[in-house]
């Protein structure tokens, strides 16, 4: 249930309502929008009579929210939120770019193309430790070193760290990462998820390979239930009948999910096409339907690549693309106040 207060509301009001939901073991959180303040209500609503709460004299509005998601639901909270990594800001209206190999290899190929992504304007830098692959007998990551060579990287360039994590026996590990990432084939460790709630680091979670929107947002809730609200969506693709690309990157869930949450949401064309050709076309196009960010996969060698060489660019390619994702970023599509145009 939602409810809109009044402008002129007094805190002695809220808080009398406060304690009178608690007796019904019914938390509220408060937004504090940029036009109004909205209430929402946590807990069991169904007995509640939302009459009462319609009847005093500071409320403006009572809605039951149908979604099964409640905090990352956009009628919990209208603003779009901002998820902020050090000094770079995710959501909220800009493009944040983040671009490194899909596995950190060594430190002079982690170091090189740190230095190239971020001469070319990428905020963050990607690098896979813990790597999920589909044959055990593939190329596994560097694990525990490849972190170490991370944390090497980001001292020499600034730049924030963003990696994924495949178990939680292995959270210790993340203590200095700036972003964990839960990747597409554990969006629904549920136990990991309810444990990264538990911390208030930004958790930059990908849509699973064969999950709807409304389990992308389930699993946001789980983050935001345990108390951590720095949840990055990510749409990296899906499993279809298609097969001339890896993944059918479902373009239309950027628009879908920022009617239908309030969390940023960023794009990896890398992962959602699987051939670098794919990539610059796809990423302006998500960047053009409002994307929040990118996470693109760079190499300096992509055909010697440990693993997803084939999606990789260069980074002279991705240094053209960055100019043109900064280029098409202003005509970006935005929701307007009323969750219309604003073009
Ligand atoms: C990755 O980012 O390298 C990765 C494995 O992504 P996904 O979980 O989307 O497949
Ligand atoms: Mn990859």
């Amino acid at each position: 249930m939602i409810v809109v207060l009044k402008p002129n509301y007094q805190e002695a009001q809220l808080n009398s309502l406060r304690k009178w939901l608690k007796s019904l073991s019914i938390d509220i959180q408060v937004n504090e929008g940029h036009s109004q303040t909205v209430l929402g209500l946590l807990g069991d609503t169904t007995t509640l009579d939302s009459d009462l709460i319609r009847a005093l004299e500071f409320v403006e509005s009572v809605t039951q929210v149908q979604e099964p998601y409640k905090k990352a639901n956009r009628k919990f909270h209208p603003d779009d939120t901002i998820v902020r990594v050090g000094e770079v800001e995710i959501g909220g209206g800009s493009v944040t770019i983040i671009a490194g190999p899909c596995s950190v290899e060594s430190p002079d190929q982690l170091c090189s193309i740190a230095q190239s992504v971020k001469a070319a304007g990428a905020q963050l830098l990607r690098g896979g430790a813990f790597k999920p692959r589909t044959s055990p007998y593939a190329f596994q990551g560097m694990r525990g070193r490849g972190i170490e060579l991370l944390l090497e990287a980001r001292k020499l360039t600034g730049l924030p760290i963003v990696t994924e994590i495949m178990d939680l026996s292995q959270l210790d590990l993340f203590a200095e990462v700036d972003v964990i990432q839960v990747g597409a084939r554990n969006m629904q460790n549920f136990e990991m998820l309810k444990e990264l709630g538990k911390s208030d680091k930004p958790i930059l979670l990908k849509r699973g390979l064969s999950s709807t929107i409304q389990e992308l947002l389930m699993s946001a809730e789980y983050i935001m239930s345990g108390g951590n609200s720095n949840v990055i969506l990510c749409e990296r693709g899906i499993r279809t009948f298609e097969t001339a690309t890896r993944n059918t990157f479902d373009l239309s869930a950027i628009p879908v999910v920022k009617e239908l949450a309030h969390l940023p949401i960023i794009a990896d064309p890398s992962h959602a096409t699987g051939f670098s050709k794919y990539v610059a076309p796809m990423a302006l196009a998500a960047v053009a339907a409002g994307a929040d960010g990118l996470i693109i996969e760079v190499h300096n060698d992509p055909p010697h690549a440990m693993c997803d060489g084939i999606q990789s660019l260069t980074p002279g390619d991705f240094a053209e693309l960055a100019t043109r994702i900064r280029a098409t970023a202003p005509y970006a599509y935005r929701r307007g106040a009323e969750g219309g145009t604003n073009l």
